[in-house]
């Protein structure tokens, strides 16, 4: 399961708070409530600073890809990317030189989110 973490620096605020490896984004959002009215004196935080903060969680996910699992037997892994976006848009250049795909098919791509593996 991934986890997030976030640093106050990331907005703006020189509190040197940091929350690293909660579980969920809502957990990380409940206890930053705490710490914003107990270290910044916002009694709620403002709906423009969540989406801030929402854009500064980072998660620590990592995401692994290989061809074999799509019944491509090219041997070609992506192992721990940051992300299924980061992910995705290395395997569009995988599939274009290797397999002369210029674009993956929509069928191809529901198999392919289906079988990467989330750690
Ligand atoms: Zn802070
Ligand atoms: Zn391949």
């Amino acid at each position: 399961m991934p986890k997030y973490t976030f640093k106050c620096e990331d907005v703006g605020m020189n509190c040197g708070f940091e929350i690293v490896n909660s579980g969920s984004q809502d957990e990380l959002l409940e206890m930053l409530k705490v710490h914003a009215k107990q270290s910044h004196g916002l009694t709620s935080i403002p709906s423009d600073m969540i989406n801030k903060i929402k854009q500064n969680i980072k998660t620590s996910g990592h995401y692994s890809f290989s061809c074999a699992s799509v019944g491509m037997n090219c041997g070609f892994e992506i192992v721990n990317s940051a992300s299924e976006d980061e992910l995705l848009s290395e395997l569009a250049i995988h599939a274009k030189m290797s397999h002369n795909m210029t674009s993956i098919p929509q069928d191809t791509l529901n198999k392919i989110k289906q079988n990467i593996k989330e750690t």
